[in-house]
């Protein structure tokens, strides 16, 4: 397996016995760095592919992800919406008999 060579890590928080730790989830990196050590640096958000800087608040999450997609994290689809476009497939489907 050829690994492609990264420089912008892409981390998660793992909790170890005495400390957290930032593990890139990328396959086959095996970088990590500590929490005092995360901030400020560039990472790659998993969501939207982004480059960004690491804030104090951004190294808090679980999966470190950019500010942008803070905000794209609720979501989009209101459940009525869905619940409708459900009708109209099951009207689709039986339209054709
Ligand atoms: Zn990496
Ligand atoms: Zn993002």
């Amino acid at each position: 397996m050829v690994i492609k060579p990264h420089k912008i890590h892409q981390y998660r928080k793992v909790k170890l016995v005495k400390s957290v730790v930032f593990r890139c989830m990328l396959p086959g990196c095996t970088h990590y760095t500590r929490e005092a050590f995360i901030i400020n640096k560039i990472a790659l958000c998993p969501f939207c592919g982004k480059d960004f800087l690491i804030t104090r608040d951004l190294a808090r999450r679980e999966t470190v992800h950019c500010s942008e997609c803070i905000v794209s994290t609720k979501p989009k689809v209101e459940v009525k919406e869905v619940v409708e476009f459900l009708e109209e497939l099951k009207d689709d489907t039986t339209s054709h008999k």
